[in-house]
């Protein structure tokens, strides 16, 4: 078993109604609620994130077909939308797409474009064997590894781990996979890698500073 992407998709949610943080490879966005269930609308909702994933899959799989094809159809569009019917406990989910043309295209074109935006990756994905597994991790089960020296403990949890190799392909004076012991927080200086901490996509890595923790002792000490 291979998971598609080196880095999963992270997300974080604090008090802030409803604001997440979404972690993709490249970047960041805030996904939301609208204002009518308690959110503030600063992001997309979870339905309107699944229906611009599949909106995004069909325009990228029927512009890669043109490519390939040589076709010159320059603009198109998509609408996706859903509607949900409940009978007894079960939901059945209708989504709709309506792919509009904004250039020529021939009748042939048409039909040829309707068959293979129907089966984009995505589409195949909800349409297909689909399991969405979930587990859950209570901070004290989880296996922590610490690395300190006097002014600062790196805590790693080998279980979320996702092997990015962002930590040692950027700060590989301290992060070195091939050691035993394999986070040297002597290294590189504090500040250097707690920035480099605050980059792992999965949350494996912690950050402590121990200067401010012996500040304490020695003011509670007194
Ligand atoms: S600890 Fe390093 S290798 Fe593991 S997920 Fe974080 S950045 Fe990637």
């Amino acid at each position: 078993m291979k998971y598609k992407f080196e880095e999963p998709i992270h997300g974080t949610i604090e008090k802030t109604k409803y604001q997440c943080s979404i972690e993709w490879r490249n970047g960041k966005f805030i996904a939301d609620e609208p204002a009518s269930i308690g959110g503030e609308d600063t992001g997309p909702d979870p339905f309107s994130l699944l229906l611009s994933s599949l909106a995004s899959c069909k325009l990228i799989t029927l512009r890669m077909y043109i490519d390939k094809k040589g076709w010159d159809v320059d603009k198109m569009a998509l609408n996706v939308n859903l509607y949900q019917e409940k009978s007894g406990d079960l939901i059945s989910t209708t989504i709709d797409c309506d792919l509009l043309f904004l250039c020529p295209v021939t009748d042939e074109q048409k039909l040829k474009l309707l068959e293979i935006a129907k089966e984009c990756p995505v589409s195949k994905i909800l349409q297909g064997d689909l399991k969405v597994r979930v587990f859950a991790f209570r901070e004290e089960e989880v296996k922590t590894v610490k690395y300190a020296n006097d002014k600062i403990t790196v805590l790693w949890k080998p279980d979320f781990c996702q092997h990015s190799t962002r930590c040692w392909s950027q700060l590989p004076q301290v992060f070195k996979p091939t050691m035993k012991k394999w986070i040297d927080p002597n290294g590189a200086p504090p500040g250097r890698i707690q920035e480099q901490v605050a980059k792992c996509p999965s949350g494996a890595l912690i950050f402590l500073s121990n200067i401010e923790k012996k500040s304490t002792e020695i003011s509670l000490d007194n």
